[in-house]
């Protein structure tokens, strides 16, 4: 292909075909209209779904808009997440700054609200005029009796990932503030899932019926005190380890908690995620209850999965997602219904975790990292995929090449962790790629041929 940039030509590679080993972790190159948001948006997509705590974006309108209610991410309790708030900075507080506007913004929410914890976000014209936020917060702090975090993201400073890392660092300032939660000997901290579509409660049935205590969830249906006590919990399980891995070192440096990656998504997965639990704890009894867990979904399972194996046999897919392990679990979970994967690519994956999904690809696969429309829509063209696995940036892509669309992304609704959201997968895979709507297109292409033809005549 000619399409893409010569600069990114060791972020694309075809397995079976290049030797080398793609590059990951690179800052986006001028020019190639990258599907990556930017460091604010990555912090913030990370602490949103705290719900208990208040969430202020100091910044013009738009970084607020931009980022208002970004993720499907459920709460049990309260919503205060939802609710995008701004110090909405114009001219004269570029010209004159914006701390008061921020002091005084802080005020009226936590009066009116009573948050638990404030995160206040810096975005890119904070970082360029220079306001003090982290003096503006301590003294709100110190006001109000509550921790006001400030979340140093300006989105010029990095890529998306580097703001992942400043909402873990947001995080580790808030942990290990309160011990006044019971906390069992078998209990664990979730991080890094969201409970996008209630996810997180699918999870949380499959830990209590192995008698594993979820101390906090950080972030899904995260609640400020849960976070202030997950410095006493045994172990760290890490799912989306992009966004959450920085954390999990912290608290292994900090508190001597060890951690474990996993993935929900997928019946392998899905199913190594209990185990490895189970067989961390070294409980015989906690492992029997894995294996009733794991046996007894499966049963129901796999024979409610053949109608769709059999129907999408065959079928290609090409998979654009921001971490590299979601693109891993989908790459074995589609392989499971009998779709192959020959674009596999994501936002934020290093070279290290291309290497492991460049093992589990099939030869003539292509890999790419930090892509771009154009690339894109070029090797869905080049492979015939008839399916198109990303988020709400990729949607247009394969909608206007005519092929079907999965959301797999935070924005999402339908709940695609666990046994259960693996029946949901297929069946949202199986309706897309089957559509009578695709076989529309051919003939909406040639009425449109035969109406230019006309004209032209
Ligand atoms: S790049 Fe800057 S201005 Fe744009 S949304 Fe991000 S923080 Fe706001």
């Amino acid at each position: 292909m000619t399409a893409f940039l010569q600069e990114r030509k060791n972020q694309i590679l075809t397995k079976g075909k290049d030797s080398f080993e793609l590059e990951g972790g690179k800052p986006s190159i001028a020019g190639s209209v990258s599907q990556r948001a930017c460091v604010f948006c990555g912090s913030r997509v990370v602490l949103y779904p705290i719900a208990d705590a208040l969430h202020l974006v100091h910044g013009p309108i738009g970084c607020a808009a931009y980022t208002w209610d970004i993720r499907g991410a459920m709460s049990s309790g309260p919503e205060l997440h939802r609710s995008s708030f701004s110090t909405d900075l114009r001219e004269k507080h570029v010209i004159f700054g914006g701390e008061k506007q921020l002091y005084r913004a802080l005020h009226e929410l936590t009066d009116k609200y009573r948050p638990e914890a404030a995160f206040v976000y810096s975005t890119c014209i904070v970082g360029v005029i220079g306001d003090d936020v982290r003096s503006v917060c301590k003294r709100v702090a110190a006001e109000k009796n509550i921790p006001v975090i400030p979340v140093m993201a300006e989105g010029f400073q990095g890529t998306k990932k580097d703001g992942y890392k400043i909402a873990c660092d947001a995080m580790a300032s808030l942990i290990g503030t309160d011990d006044s939660k019971e906390v069992s000997p078998q209990s664990i901290n979730i991080l890094g899932d969201f409970n996008l579509a209630g996810e997180l409660w699918i999870l949380a049935g499959y830990y209590k019926r192995i008698g594993v205590q979820i101390l906090a969830s950080i972030t899904g249906d995260g609640r400020v005190k849960d976070v202030r006590n997950a410095h006493r919990a045994s172990l760290n399980v890490v799912q989306c380890s992009g966004s959450m891995i920085h954390l999990a070192k912290t608290m292994k440096e900090k508190y001597g908690i060890p951690f474990i990656k996993v993935s929900y998504f997928g019946i392998e997965d899905m199913s190594d995620a209990l185990y490895e639990v189970a067989k961390f704890f070294g409980d015989e009894t906690m492992m029997n209850k894995t294996r009733e867990v794991v046996k007894d979904e499966l049963s129901r399972l796999l024979p409610a999965l053949e109608p769709y194996k059999k129907a999408l046999q065959g079928k290609i897919a090409a998979i654009y997602v921001g971490g590299a392990f979601k693109a891993i679990s989908l790459v074995k979970a589609l392989r499971l219904i009998g779709i192959k994967t020959m674009i596999a690519g994501t936002q934020t994956g290093n070279t290290e975790d291309y290497k492991l999904l460049k093992t589990i690809c099939d030869d003539g696969c292509i890999l790419v990292d930090d892509s771009n429309p154009i690339e894109l829509s070029e090797f869905v063209k080049q492979t015939g995929a008839n399916l198109f696995i990303g988020g709400v940036k990729e949607r247009p892509i394969a909608y206007k090449l005519g092929i079907g669309f999965c959301d797999h992304n935070h924005e999402r609704k339908l709940a695609l962790a666990g046994y259960e959201g693996m029946l949901n997968f297929a069946r949202e895979v199986y309706e897309t790629v089957t559509s009578p709507v695709w076989k529309l297109k051919t003939t909406h292409s040639h009425l449109l041929a035969t109406h230019v033809n006309s004209a032209l005549r």
